[in-house]
């Protein structure tokens, strides 16, 4: 069986599926690899290191879509690519089944088995397939680094000869993984950090990484589901919330928001009036933009000067670190891969946890209901 490497068909993706370390690894299981020639180049790896583990180069994309099984991918193929797959071969990767399933019809229509890395279960038998965790690591780190790159500021304390000059001030808003991260990047750097959660177990975490987390009583309100996740809050909850984040903005040089609540539009959590109220030079790096953001002006995909203020929203920040971004992704999906392919063969066992889990389409049908119904909501 063969499985096929191409090069991602997205403008601003520089990531690749998998590394020669990982297209080693499969190839190992028993499977020929083929690469397309330069799928890899943007994350530091030549068409020669997928040789060297015993790939075979192509520059015949439709050649490799029409006779490969499996599609380790970063984001789902195009239509275009879609409609030249065999019938039950398999495409996995950042499929964005709840954001754009119409985006994935023509697999479906094709019989072509779709697994989306977003749906990985969480639990701990699969925190070794967590992409969305590795993404989230290297853009929280990242997200900082552009922070400072651009704060007309410096992060740490200085005491020099011509004067002391203060810590930059860093609020980082949700801290799930990629709010932890940079955190963790804010306080390398030497900045003050103040962190906001609405799950009071982020609290202790905030705090062992040497920061501030700013407390609200929510009056015991239940604040995450059984997954560990956050759940959507009501307006009042969310108000009592914009109203401590309203007050450390203010004072804020740069605000990180990483706040998400999975299958949902990104809570809102500073308004246009907050931004109005920041000082000119500061910045707010919007990590939630690809869900439509936490700040009011943010736009997806773009960075603004809004009254003074830069506001960041990078929809696609970890393929900006293509070579470490894409050694984490290629492992988890190499861990997945191992899931479904045994002695050479596609091996899917539809009762596994995992497997059930991100499984959007199986022979020809969606079996995933969420997707179903968002593709219904979509049509
Ligand atoms: P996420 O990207 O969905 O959200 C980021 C953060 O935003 C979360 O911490 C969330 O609580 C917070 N948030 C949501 N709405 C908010 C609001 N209105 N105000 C303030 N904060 C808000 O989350 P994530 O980073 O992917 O992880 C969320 C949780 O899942 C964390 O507890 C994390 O440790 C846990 N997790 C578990 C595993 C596992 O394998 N068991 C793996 C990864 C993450």
């Amino acid at each position: 069986m063969l499985v096929a490497i191409l090069k991602e068909a997205r403008q601003d993706e520089t990531r690749v599926a998998l590394t020669p370390d990982a297209a080693k690894a499969v190839a190992g299981m028993g499977f020929s690899v083929a690469v397309e020639s330069g799928a890899g180049l943007q994350a530091g790896a030549s068409d020669e290191d997928y040789q060297a583990v015993g790939a075979s180069i192509s520059t015949k994309r439709g050649e490799l879509l029409a006779s490969a099984d499996i599609f380790p991918v970063v984001n789902a193929l195009p239509a275009g690519d879609q409609a030249q797959l065999k019938s039950g071969s398999v495409m996995v990767g950042f499929l964005r089944p709840l954001d754009e399933p119409a985006a994935l019809e023509v697999a479906v229509q094709r019989g072509v088995t779709l697994f989306s890395m977003e749906l990985v279960p969480r639990i701990t038998r699969a925190q070794s397939m967590d992409a969305l965790s590795s993404m989230a690591t290297v853009a929280g780190y990242k997200a900082v680094i552009v922070a400072a790159d651009h704060l007309p500021k410096l992060f740490p304390l200085l005491m020099t000869a011509a004067g002391t000059i203060p810590p930059a001030k860093v609020l980082v808003l949700g801290a799930g993984v990629a709010g932890l991260q940079a955190i963790a990047t804010a306080r390398r750097l030497g900045a003050v950090v103040e962190a906001y959660d609405v799950r009071a177990a982020a609290g202790e975490q905030v705090r062992s990484l040497g920061a501030k987390f700013i407390e609200v009583d929510l009056g015991g309100l239940q604040t995450e589901d059984k997954g560990g996740y956050a759940t959507e809050l009501s307006m009042e909850a969310m108000e009592l919330g914009r109203r401590a984040i309203a007050k450390a903005a203010r004072i804020a040089d740069v605000v990180i928001s990483t706040a998400q609540v999975p299958g949902r539009r990104a809570p809102l959590m500073i308004p246009a009036a907050v931004v109005e109220a920041m000082r000119p030079g500061s910045i707010i790096f919007d990590l939630a933009a690809p869900a439509g953001g936490n700040c009011e002006v943010t736009k997806p995909g773009e960075t603004i000067v809004y009254h003074g203020v830069t506001v960041f929203g990078p929809v696609n920040l970890a393929a900006e670190m293509p070579v470490h971004a894409s050694m984490l992704y290629s492992r988890n999906l190499s861990n997945f891969l191992q899931l479904i392919l045994k002695k050479g063969e596609l091996n899917i066992n539809r009762a596994d946890e995992i497997i059930a889990g991100s499984c959007v389409a199986f022979g020809g049908e969606i079996v995933n209901e969420r997707v179903a119904a968002a593709l219904h909501t979509a049509g």
